[in-house]
């Protein structure tokens, strides 16, 4: 269809918030009786254009009628082939937006419950955040999102139109998922909200990083008070939420809560081990020391230090032990005794030196 009859078409679908432009491409794809956005783009010239491209935005306004400005506040847009930037933000394309589509589906049935009577399809609409990996739970509904048929499962194909009936028939509107509390989708929440710009409490010292950095926080000191010594690459939803809701907990009242997270790393270790604790720096905080010691961007230094302060708070300062390159006794903090072992030394090496009257410091 040529671009200036874009204009024309005449059946529209409701602007949504939170919509981003290939959805609201979806919706008018299947308000035309098409479940195949690609399908779709082809019939109205859109067939080169990337989903999260800039020319995609423009067309999906002009063939909606939706002010760009508004549809573009919802939509990510791809910035480089493995980028893609949300309100002036760069996020890593392959850690946020996973190939599968996924949705909440108690925000579908909301949908479709505004008006019985002209319960359509085409009323639910995706929400922008569904498709970011960092939440694994819909805040508002305290659900799973979910990224199959819950019948005949199905994955949930990007081309795909239809977001209340699956390919097999299957009405998501008579699904009933598991709810989860309100503590579980906490960090959720504040994903959310930090991604919408709504107002939420602060959660130090989250709040000072870029969303992107705060969500590898979240996520990798989460995983580290999961997984406290083992290795874990590949975890599932499940395990993605309890990394979220520990670090929440390790995180809830910075900096007393992350102090009391390293005291029961100490306990345990001490529980386990025969030798020293001064002996064991690294291990005793195991892989929470390993996240932090490969994460040295400066974001993370006021963790790196408060752990460093809490380990020398539990070992006599030595001139050997340091910790993320910080020793636990500067020049200054050197021990009398220590002194007076060096001054011993240099006197018995020294020739002509002998110790004639007291020389010990005190
Ligand atoms: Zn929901
Ligand atoms: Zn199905």
């Amino acid at each position: 269809m040529p671009r200036s009859e874009r204009n024309r078409l005449s059946l529209r679908v409701p602007f949504r918030k939170e919509e981003p432009a290939y959805a609201l491409l979806g919706r008018l794809a299947l308000r035309y009786g098409h479940v195949s956005m690609r399908s779709f783009a082809d019939c109205m010239g859109l067939r080169r254009s990337h989903r999260y491209g800039s020319e995609t935005l423009t067309a999906v306004a002009e063939l909606s009628g939706i002010d760009l400005t508004e549809l573009a506040r919802w939509s990510p847009i791809s910035c480089s082939p493995h980028n893609f930037q949300y309100q002036g933000t760069v996020f890593n394309g392959y850690k946020w937006i996973p190939e599968r589509r996924r949705l909440c589906p108690l925000c579908v049935q909301e949908d479709l419950s505004v008006s019985k009577e002209s319960r359509q399809p085409w009323m639910c609409h995706r929400r922008f955040w569904w498709d970011f990996s960092g939440i694994d739970a819909c805040p508002t509904h305290r659900t799973w999102l979910i990224n199959g048929c819950p019948d005949c499962k199905g994955e949930f194909e990007s081309d795909y139109t239809n977001l209340q009936t699956c390919r097999c028939g299957y009405d998501l509107a008579d699904y009933i998922p598991d709810v989860l509390s309100e503590s579980d989708c906490k960090m959720d929440a504040y994903i959310l909200a930090r991604l919408l710009g709504s107002p939420h409490s602060r959660l130090d010292p989250f709040e000072d990083m870029p969303l992107p950095l705060a969500i590898r926080a979240i996520s990798g000191l989460g995983s580290a008070e999961v997984f406290r010594n083992g290795n874990q690459n590949a975890i599932d939803q499940k395990q993605r939420l309890e990394c979220k809701i520990a670090a929440g907990e390790l995180f809830r009242s910075w900096p007393q809560s992350f102090d009391e997270g390293l005291d029961r790393r100490v306990a345990e270790w001490m529980a386990h081990q025969s030798y020293e604790i001064a002996d064991g720096a690294p291990s005793v905080y195991g892989r929470l020391y390993r996240w932090l010691n490969r994460h040295r961007d400066s974001t993370y230094d006021v963790l790196r230090s408060r752990t460093a302060q809490h380990y020398f708070s539990q070992v006599a300062p030595h001139r050997r032990t340091k910790l993320f390159g910080c020793w636990s006794c500067p020049l200054g903090r050197i021990s009398i005794d220590d002194l007076n072992t060096q001054l011993a030394l240099l006197e018995a090496v020294l020739p002509g030196s002998s110790r004639t009257g007291d020389r010990r410091l005190s």
